[in-house]
């Protein structure tokens, strides 16, 4: 199937949101956003196949409008740290398990060869949010707070790197989270998962 093929294919799955229909090409190119690659994908549709352009029209059943509510979960976010000091952030996500069963049963049906996971492009639009907002940084590698929604029950969790934190807080115990990087298998007794020392890699984190 070349590309507009695999749009058809797609479209024909149901109503679907610019983000969606983008992020499973969402590995293609550079310097686009999903929701961009899925506006561009549409319009190349209705011209190859010289049908009538129709824009995304506010349903998807992909991921039931998720990223309507992208300034939602930033202001969450922003709420949720609003009394900690910290320069950088990094943004993980609990994905509900209906919205990865769908895309995933379209990546297999049409084999497609560059998807992008949901999870990915939540954690990248949300942090780009709470950055503008903001003005912290978001770090991939050794983040001073990592923010993780819980996109079924609308909350969100802030765990701090307590290396960050010891030296600055040490003293006003009672207000820091208690959630550190603990290891889940042990939570933090120490276990063969975790090499017996009781952290949890950030690399393994599986929301991020
Ligand atoms: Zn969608
Ligand atoms: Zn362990």
């Amino acid at each position: 199937m070349d590309m507009n093929e695999t749009v058809t294919a797609i479209l024909a799955y149901g109503g679907i949101c610019d983000h969606c229909l983008g992020r499973f090409f969402g590995k293609r190119s550079f310097g686009l956003s999903n929701d961009e690659r899925g506006r561009g994908l549409r319009i190349s549709h209705a011209l190859a196949t010289n049908i009538p352009y129709k824009k995304d029209a506010g349903s998807c059943w992909v991921c039931g409008n998720f990223f309507d509510n992208i300034p939602l979960w930033a202001d969450r976010v922003v709420e949720a740290v609003k009394d900690l000091e910290f320069s950088t952030l990094l943004v993980g996500c609990r994905v509900p398990p209906l919205i990865a069963e769908n895309e995933e049963m379209v990546w297999s049906d049409l084999s497609l060869a560059d998807p992008e996971p949901f999870k990915s492009e939540v954690n990248r639009e949300v942090g780009k949010a709470v950055s503008a907002r903001t003005g912290k940084v978001v770090d991939f590698k050794k983040p001073d707070v990592v923010i993780i929604l819980d996109a079924l029950g609308g909350n969100v969790e802030v765990q701090v790197n307590s290396v960050f934190f010891y030296g600055r807080y040490q003293k006003f115990e009672r207000g820091i989270p208690q959630t550190h990087w603990d290891c889940r298998e042990c939570r933090g007794r120490g276990c063969e998962k975790c090499n017996f020392t009781g952290a949890q890699y950030l690399d393994s984190v599986e929301e991020l």
